[in-house]
């Protein structure tokens, strides 16, 4: 029996909604605009965050056209026409039913997985790019004034590239692109050894966003 593959509906129209939100993080008319929080953005997102958003749209744009060309392919309909990240996304959730009656089940297992791993991999782009919120007081690891909050991931960065903690199995050694983190489990802790008023980073999460709602 083939379980009807419709987590993968789910995560699909979490990228569908996401993705757009992804692009104009990267478009410059953004810098103009005010955030939904009534503050002003910064021109851009800092250079890795960049970064990492540019990398991001990149790799969702080629993973949904190679996972429709795929799913067409098994499924024996005619190789699709061109089309947007939206279009491709609308046509393969239309192709979901039929991929779930597929006789091989790996077939809707694999349109599940980089289903997910693409919207995770959104969503985890977004989260970093929202405003992060300044930390007082200096990083543990690197003494910089460079401790950010991102209410939304409820996560602390220090966002100096150059950051190492005395960990060597942390991600802050084997990832370039990761930065020193601590989770919300971690911030009373970080705040006690910082000196920093921990009012002031769980503030920043009750701060209202109308984040998928006013936009
Ligand atoms: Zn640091
Ligand atoms: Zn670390």
């Amino acid at each position: 029996m083939t379980p009807r593959p419709d987590r993968a509906a789910v995560w699909l129209g979490i990228l569908l909604r996401q993705f757009p939100e992804l692009v104009r993080e990267l478009a410059p008319s953004r810098a103009a605009r005010p955030s939904p929080a009534g503050r002003t953005r910064s021109t851009s997102p800092s250079a890795p965050i960049r970064l990492f958003v540019s990398d991001t749209l990149r790799d969702i744009t080629d993973g949904v056209v190679e996972l429709e060309e795929a799913v067409c392919e098994r499924l024996r309909v005619p190789k699709p026409p061109r089309g947007s990240v939206e279009q491709r996304l609308t046509r393969l959730i239309a192709l979901l039913d039929r991929v779930g009656a597929h006789p091989d089940p790996s077939l809707a297992e694999h349109v599940r997985s980089e289903a997910r791993r693409m919207a995770r991999r959104c969503s985890l782009a977004l989260g970093d790019v929202e405003t992060p919120v300044r930390v007082h007081g200096r990083c543990l690891h690197c003494d910089s004034v460079s401790l950010r909050v991102f209410p939304h991931r409820e996560t602390v960065l220090c966002v100096n590239p150059g950051c190492r903690c005395a960990d060597a199995q942390c991600r802050c050694h084997s990832d370039g692109g990761h930065r020193h983190a601590w989770v919300r489990a971690e911030w009373q802790q970080l705040a006690d050894a910082v000196e920093a008023d921990p009012a002031e980073l769980t503030a920043a999460q009750d701060e209202p966003h109308t984040e998928g709602t006013a936009r």
